[in-house]
């Protein structure tokens, strides 16, 4: 058992063999398995040496394009219109502020998942709550860096890995946020498992993705074999799967807003 983090920082794992990582010249690495993993522009890149299979790739290519857009009134108001969603133009507010409430009382550290160019991340950090977030798409974490250095904050920290190889050690986050992504997961019970790996035990869980519906974008979703578009029912079935109890879930048009809590231990 390694030694529990200062309440400010907490120490990226190898997202190998989930091992505390040295820091090296500009890298971290990890004894175990001999792997070095870059650091660039205050970013560990934990992917520089993973293919990322091709959906992926496309997805990630699309990110990095609309990175510098992606909190922007009008690109936010099409993707609603797409989503069929009646969501006003506080959208992204609206949406941090049921992050928020679902963290209530959380502090420590909270982790971000699939955390685009943190917009989610830096509106729920605090000072007692540090947030972590990952991302596979190098432009939107860089985006992410220059959103968090232009608010000045502190506390938010980005890193580059695939949410099935989380670089965390086990349960090390008091809560967790994955806004507007798990429908883009290939295998959402390993994605939800990995996740649930990282997380202390009651700890909670905030996720806004899509179901199935006969939106436009939705509709165009189903066509794609590389985005899931879930089903309410088959959702709480991946969930207690992974480990997750308590599901929560609020539907607005075909976009589903759900809290869920880590299982706790059975006694
Ligand atoms: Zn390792």
């Amino acid at each position: 058992m390694s030694e529990a983090a200062p309440m400010d920082r907490l120490s990226f794992a190898c997202p190998k063999c989930k091992r505390p990582l040295r820091s090296v010249d500009n890298a971290l690495y990890c004894s175990e398995d001999n792997r070095t993993y870059p650091i660039a522009g205050g970013i560990p890149d934990f992917l520089s040496q993973v293919s990322l299979a091709p959906a992926a790739l496309r997805i990630a290519r699309v990110m990095d394009i609309v990175a510098p857009i992606y909190e922007s009134r009008p690109f936010v108001s099409v993707l609603l219109k797409l989503s069929g969603v009646r969501a006003g133009p506080r959208f992204i507010e609206d949406i941090a502020s049921f992050h928020v409430k679902t963290l209530q009382g959380v502090t420590g550290f909270v982790l971000d998942v699939a955390c685009g160019p943190a917009t989610y991340s830096r509106r729920i950090a605090s000072p007692s709550r540090n947030v972590y977030g990952v991302d596979f798409s190098m432009g939107t974490l860089q985006q992410g860096m220059a959103n968090i250095a232009r608010d000045g904050m502190s506390g938010v920290r980005l890193a580059r890995a695939r949410v099935e190889e989380l670089p965390f050690e086990n349960a090390v986050f008091d809560g967790v946020i994955c806004g507007g992504s798990l429908h883009l997961f290939p295998d959402t019970v390993l994605a939800l498992r990995e996740i649930a790996r990282t997380m202390k035990a009651g700890a909670p869980m905030a996720v806004t993705t899509f179901v199935a519906g006969n939106a436009p974008l939705t509709r165009l979703m189903k066509r794609r074999k590389n985005m899931r578009v879930f089903q309410i029912p088959d959702l709480q079935q991946y969930l207690a799967e992974a480990g997750f109890e308590g599901f929560e879930p609020k539907l607005d048009g075909t976009f589903l807003t759900f809290s869920a809590r880590k299982a706790m231990p059975r006694t």
